[in-house]
């Protein structure tokens, strides 16, 4: 199976996302880019120069819904009528943007009023979602993708991972014969990948997402990958490199806990308030992002017993372990 990376432009902070084409049979791509016409123009490029018309693409695959990787599926799925897959648990934001972009509202708005974050930062969250809905729009039909499924591409049979942490449907693809792993935004050889806050399912108000991409990590390195395919950057070659790259986003998670208990030690008593230590003058852009950093880590650290964190419906509060 020959796989080329196509990189393809983002107005974001990130930079380009990286789709790949899988040559098949059935011809695969995973990811696409944003919804814009110069992402388009890339994706086309970038199939067209492998050797194929974008109609000849027979299959979708997408590793997550972030609107990075999934903004021109409908426009490759209109233009080569082929099957879209994603993992189940994304389907409906993936069908239906407006109802979803809503209901995402609705949990960043309480989610940074439980935060304790001041009603200007929670604006921010929400004019920064107004912007990213406008690079997708719906899907009128996606497959199912879970663990455990196989992607056969010619004779090369790649695994379907369910890796939950930076999206709660995340999905990787792995081949074990030559150690390669496409990740998506679960693994990226430069930038850590934020575990983003996300609604809960089964009743929850929210899911504990860094507690599981930690366990993701952890599987992830128990493969022993020696090829990664990101969804942002280079290839990375070399399995040292990459139980390096791995261990090093561990440790990472390890400092950061130990530096917000030390703030919780010091009198920080909300999610917010530790974020504003942390980060004391973050890009409008990000302050989501920070907000999940920090819950994520102060779920890490009530596991572990070091402190007491939560409270049902009013602000989140936070103590160490045993009293205030
Ligand atoms: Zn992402
Ligand atoms: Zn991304």
């Amino acid at each position: 199976m020959r796989i080329h990376r196509i990189p393809v432009p983002t107005p974001f902070y990130v930079g380009d996302v990286n789709a790949y084409l899988l040559e098949g049979p059935p011809l695969t791509l995973v990811d696409t880019g944003p919804l814009t016409d110069e992402a388009w123009a890339a994706l086309e490029g970038g199939i067209r120069s492998a050797g194929f018309p974008v109609d000849a693409v027979g299959r979708l695959v997408l590793t997550h819904p972030h609107h990075d990787h999934s903004g021109l599926a409908r426009r490759v799925r209109r233009a080569a009528g082929c099957p879209v897959y994603a993992h189940p648990v994304d389907h409906d934001r993936l069908l239906d943007r407006p109802g979803e972009w809503n209901a995402i509202a609705g949990f960043l708005g309480e989610t940074c009023r439980r935060a304790g974050a001041p009603g200007w930062a929670a604006e921010a969250v929400l004019a920064g979602l107004e912007v990213l809905s406008g690079y997708t729009e719906p899907l009128d039909a996606v497959q199912p993708l879970d663990e455990g499924a196989v992607v056969a591409v010619d004779a090369t049979r790649l695994r379907v991972l369910h890796t939950p942490g930076h999206a709660r449907g995340a999905l990787c693809f792995w081949e074990p014969d030559t150690g390669t792993l496409l990740s998506g935004d679960t693994l990226l050889p430069t930038i850590s990948s934020n575990a983003i806050l996300e609604p809960g399912r089964h009743g929850r108000f929210r899911e504990r997402t860094l507690v599981a991409y930690l366990a993701t990590l952890e599987r992830l390195r128990s493969l022993a990958p020696r090829r990664l395919l990101p969804g942002h950057g280079e290839v990375l070659d070399g399995g040292e490199d990459l139980d390096r790259l791995v261990a090093g986003r561990l440790a990472f998670h390890r400092a950061r806990a130990d530096e917000i208990m030390g703030l919780v030690r010091a009198g920080a008593r909300t999610p917010w308030e530790i974020s504003q230590h942390l980060f004391p003058d973050p890009d409008p852009a990000f302050l989501f992002l920070v907000v999940s950093e920090v819950v994520g880590h102060l779920d890490l650290l009530a596991d572990r017993g070091a402190v007491a964190f939560g409270g049902q419906d009013g602000p989140w509060i936070v103590a160490p372990a045993g009293g205030v």
